[in-house]
């Protein structure tokens, strides 16, 4: 086999296939194929540098090509690779990494079903809440709430329960009758005549609505992601998921806070929903940033109360071959003492400031309607029109336009339709988010000027 570069890329064309991929894209361009990870920073084929400020898919916490978490990985794939951990079997880095997570996550929260990413999480709780509900008595309790703009993963129910524009194509089919979808939290977009004041009203009093029509005693729980990251880094109005959680909870219906994205730091919290949004959720669901993308692994991390409620003579028929995989929850341990020893959560919330700050500058821009994040995540909503907020049309590609040019620059930020989104590693120095501000505006000029 190979070790060319530009053959490598052919290869990659002619027989592999991507997540979302676009058939016609993919033949015409290509993969960019990377080669090198340090920090940061990633090197691609040429040996062209990039500052990665998606931090791979919103994952990179502690950095790539950490030689702490490269001999880690190593050591216990000498020692033991794999065992399963399927009904009595078990191994140390599962067992010591659930205790490990039940010590950072919301107080209470002292159980963990590792699971392989982050849709499986949430299949996981979908199912879980079922299972709960039917052991409280309440077998018809099968339906879901969840949001537009939300994403909650790849499988059938996880595609299910997310609902973002343009991903729902006619060749798929979906769980349809029993997930219902509430409007965004999404102040920038929020409908006519709803004041900003009045917009958190406005969406507790649909969710209640919503409960009526369907029925409480049909409906297990809501999924939700306390900020919804792909559906473009939508930060709810003030005091929106406590109340949706207090209405949910006086309903009987179970709260699942998806924290694929918002946990391990990207946030400056080890979990977001209780310490940023004052909500203790009936589950957590997360991946990514939990083993700082060095290994797949997600989890499903949930209180002793629902533990004691599920407990008795009988079966959880559920799990994956990789659950509690031995490499992986080393690396998860790993991540999380280099987040913890090194005070990366604060360093975050540091950083996270002038991250913050510098989107905002972008505002004046002519192209930039809003930007909006918080810590280490933001985006960018290129608009047409600042005053009536109006897109451009498709086939202007405004959020590629901009990433391209991004990119020729050295830079890396994610198009997602007409936005930009980005999500740097907890690890991103002072200078380095000055660089992000800096050739994002450099992006974003260029593009207006190819627009005139
Ligand atoms: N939940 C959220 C909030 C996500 O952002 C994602 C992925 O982006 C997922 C679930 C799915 O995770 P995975 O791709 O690891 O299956």
């Amino acid at each position: 086999m190979t070790n060319n570069i530009s053959e490598l890329a052919a290869l990659d064309r002619d027989h592999h296939m991507h997540p979302w991929t676009h058939f016609q894209q993919a033949e015409r361009d290509g993969p960019l194929v990377m080669t090198r990870g340090k920090g940061v920073h990633l090197w691609d084929e040429d040996g062209r540098e990039y500052l990665d400020a998606v931090g791979g898919m919103w994952c990179t916490q502690i950095g790539l090509g950490n030689e702490e978490m490269a001999e880690t990985l190593a050591e216990q794939a000498r020692t033991l690779a794999y065992t399963s951990t399927f009904v009595d079997m078990g191994n140390a880095p599962s067992a010591r990494l659930a205790a490990k997570i039940a010590e950072i996550a919301p107080t209470g929260f002292t159980r963990t079903l590792f699971t392989t990413g982050g849709s499986t999480a949430v299949d996981s709780a979908y199912r879980m809440a079922q299972f709960v509900q039917h052991h409280r008595g309440f077998p018809g309790r099968t339906h879901i709430l969840s949001r537009h703009a939300s994403y909650h993963g790849s499988t059938f129910a996880s595609a299910s329960i997310g609902m973002r524009d343009g991903d729902r194509i006619e060749e798929f089919s979906y769980l349809e009758k029993t997930i219902h979808h509430l409007s965004a939290p999404n102040p920038y977009r929020r409908p006519e005549g709803v004041s900003a004041e009045g917009f958190t009203d406005f969406l507790v009093k649909e969710l209640e609505e919503k409960i009526a029509e369907v029925g409480a005693d049909k409906i297990a729980a809501f999924f939700a992601e306390p900020v919804q990251a792909s559906g473009g880094v939508i930060i709810p109005p003030e005091g929106y998921f406590k109340r949706m959680a207090e209405v949910c909870h006086r309903h009987g219906i179970l709260v699942v806070a998806d924290e694929v994205v918002t946990a391990f730091g990207r946030l400056g919290e080890w979990f977001s929903s209780e310490a940023k949004f004052g909500v203790v959720p009936d589950m957590i669901t997360s991946a990514k940033g939990l083993t700082s993308g060095y290994q797949p692994l997600g989890a499903l991390i949930f209180s002793e109360e629902l533990w004691q409620e599920m407990s008795g003579d009988r079966w959880f028929t559920h799990g994956f071959t990789y659950s509690g995989h031995p490499i992986a929850c080393a690396a998860a341990l790993k991540s999380i003492e280099i987040i913890e020893r090194d005070g990366l959560l604060a360093h975050a919330k540091h950083v996270g400031a002038l991250f913050q700050k510098g989107l905002k500058s972008l505002e004046d821009h002519p192209l930039v309607g809003e930007t909006r994040g918080d810590v280490l995540i933001g985006c960018i909503e290129n608009v047409a029109d600042k005053e009536t907020k109006a897109l451009h049309p498709d086939e202007i590609d405004i959020g590629k336009r901009v990433s391209d040019a991004a990119e020729k620059m050295g830079l890396l930020v994610r198009p997602m339709g007409h936005l930009n989104v980005m999500s740097p590693p907890l690890i991103i120095s002072e200078a380095e988010v000055e660089e992000i501000i800096v050739k994002l505006r450099a992006s974003l000029d260029q593009v207006a000027d190819q627009l005139v």
